[in-house]
């Protein structure tokens, strides 16, 4: 048999050495065994392609009916339905869904009118309640200045949003919000505050916000008690943007 090369022989010295210092070293202190936690196992998601809803999401929104959401009074949805979106129309008011949500991770498409009209507040203003009291702010904040706490993305009075991610007018955006709502006491003291984090566009807008009440337009937020899970809220503030693809996850 051919004798292997002196320098391979060396180096097989070397790494058996090393293997066996190693082994030495693993034998002394705790079993690492006992920090590994194996329950409970993470449940199997299988991702969305791009926007498509993951496989345990709950479908708000598919563009082809309104039966996940109705008026304040109840009342079937009179906003616009075409072409697979759902666009506000004047004056029919916000819609809610008929589903009370609490902690949740929500995506929701929108498109703000391609046609420029109004400025500021009042160019493609919407909005996404959470649990129909903690605004999201929905707006066309491509080149259209406002107060930075009411821009698109910002949690309205409350936050402004890290960078402005908006898109032009008439292209859809993504909001991709993870929320966590607020705890109350029996007395109905705040425990811990409603927390947002939001994508927009994929980009990092809100990280960990902590709200310091519901949304007002006038003076400054407060909280009132209210149940755990509350429905989700669009806004009718008379511009006609457009939502689609809108899922949510419960956490
Ligand atoms: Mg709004």
């Amino acid at each position: 048999m051919r004798r292997k090369p002196i320098l391979l022989q060396w180096s097989l010295l070397l790494l058996g050495g090393i293997f066996v210092t190693h082994c030495a070293q693993d034998d002394q202190g705790p079993d690492p065994k006992a920090t590994e936690v194996w329950q409970p196992e993470p449940v199997v998601v299988i991702p969305g392609k791009l926007t498509a809803p993951p496989s345990d999401a709950i479908i708000l929104f598919d563009g082809k009916d309104f039966s996940h959401w109705q008026h304040k009074d109840g009342e079937p949805v009179k906003w616009e339905l075409k072409d697979g979106a759902m666009t506000v129309v004047d004056e029919t008011g916000s819609i809610y869904t008929r589903q009370g949500f609490g902690d949740c991770q929500l995506h929701v498409e929108w498109r703000t009118p391609a046609n420029i009209s109004g400025n500021g507040q009042g160019r493609g203003n919407s909005g996404i309640f959470l649990q129909n009291r903690y605004e999201l702010q929905v707006l066309d904040s491509y080149e259209n200045r406002t107060y930075s706490n009411g821009q698109a993305g910002s949690i309205y009075k409350q936050y402004i949003p890290l960078v402005n991610a908006c898109r032009k007018p008439g292209e859809w955006q993504t909001f991709d919000i993870i929320y966590t709502a607020p705890r109350f006491d029996a007395g109905g003291k705040v425990v811990s505050p409603a927390v947002m984090t939001v994508l927009h566009n994929g980009v990092l807008i809100q990280n960990h916000s902590e709200l310091r009440g519901s949304t007002v337009y006038k003076g400054e937020p407060e909280y009132k008690p209210h149940s755990d899970r509350e429905p989700l809220m669009l806004q009718d503030h008379g511009d006609p943007v457009s939502y689609r693809n809108i899922w949510i996850r419960e956490l």
